[in-house]
């Protein structure tokens, strides 16, 4: 997994990074008091989030499919040269 500071794109399929967040969870932790902000809240789980990080599984890719398809198609350009 690869954290970025800012949203990429997968280059291969174009998804979007997601949010990189953490879970807080208020019945075993208490009331959340950090700084960072509460962008979901389910039941008793906050979502937090910096406001900036975004992630992607496969280093600049969405999934390692995207990874592995993208470097193929190299191989294959190259070939039909
Ligand atoms: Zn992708």
């Amino acid at each position: 997994m690869q954290i970025f500071n800012y949203q990429p794109t997968c280059p291969q399929c174009g998804a979007k990074a997601k949010k990189h967040t953490q879970s807080w969870w208020e019945t075993s932790r208490g009331k959340y008091t950090g700084n960072l902000q509460i962008i979901r809240r389910k039941d008793e789980t906050l979502t937090l989030w910096d406001g900036e990080s975004y992630y992607m599984y496969a280093g600049y890719f969405c999934r390692n499919r995207c990874a592995i398809d993208f470097a193929n198609d190299i191989i294959n350009i190259r070939r039909r040269r």
